[in-house]
């Protein structure tokens, strides 16, 4: 049930202080990941954001996130019997790449993804780690928009609900295990 998936997480993740700068508490999905059954109940639960009411997969194509969304974002697209597509940070990816560039709190980001990874038309699942502000997911729509695709859904191990997150995503829906 969605409530032991809940608790099972809230035992699996580790808060570290101050990482990786000073007021950041950051959430350390390592122990979860190295938990069998954690792993699996996360998998499960993330893919849950791409069936539909008779259990079959809608999506052609689930993005994961560099880099602790690829661990999530594999094994959910391999579960919806569909194929995976890096989201990387900029400088590398080999081929021709679209690129979204997005503010950080000091500076910026920029993510990139290849130009043929997504097909006009194609539905498409992003999955993260962690929606804190919303800046990385929303760079990633821009990214599948830009090959006219379409993100159907967000999927989170887990939302910060003290940040804009949720917000940031408008009307795209948000899939979260576990909110703070
Ligand atoms: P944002 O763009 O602000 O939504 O930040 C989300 C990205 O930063 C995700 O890829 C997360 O992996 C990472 N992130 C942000 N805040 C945290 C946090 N407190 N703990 C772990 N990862 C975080």
């Amino acid at each position: 049930s969605p409530q032991e998936l809940h608790d099972r997480i809230d035992q699996l993740i580790r808060d570290v202080e101050d990482f990786p700068k000073p007021g950041i508490v950051f959430k350390d999905i390592s122990p979860l990941l190295a938990d069998h059954d954690g792993f699996t109940a996360v998998v499960n639960g993330l893919a849950a954001a791409a069936l539909d009411e008779a259990g079959e997969p809608r999506v052609d194509k689930v993005l994961g996130i560099e880099a602790r969304g690829f661990i999530l974002a594999a094994p959910v697209a391999l579960r919806l019997r569909t194929g995976f597509v890096p989201v990387r940070k900029a400088g590398k990816l080999p081929g021709p790449t679209h690129a979204v560039s997005y503010a950080l709190e000091y500076g910026e980001a920029t993510l990139e993804m290849h130009q043929d990874a997504i097909e006009p038309g194609d539905k498409v699942l992003v999955v993260d780690d962690v929606l804190a502000t919303g800046g990385t997911v929303n760079a990633t729509k821009e990214l599948v928009e830009a090959c006219g695709g379409e993100v159907i859904a967000v999927a989170v191990l887990m939302d910060l609900s003290f940040l804009p997150g949720r917000e940031a995503l408008g009307e795209t829906p948000l899939h979260s295990l576990y909110t703070i």
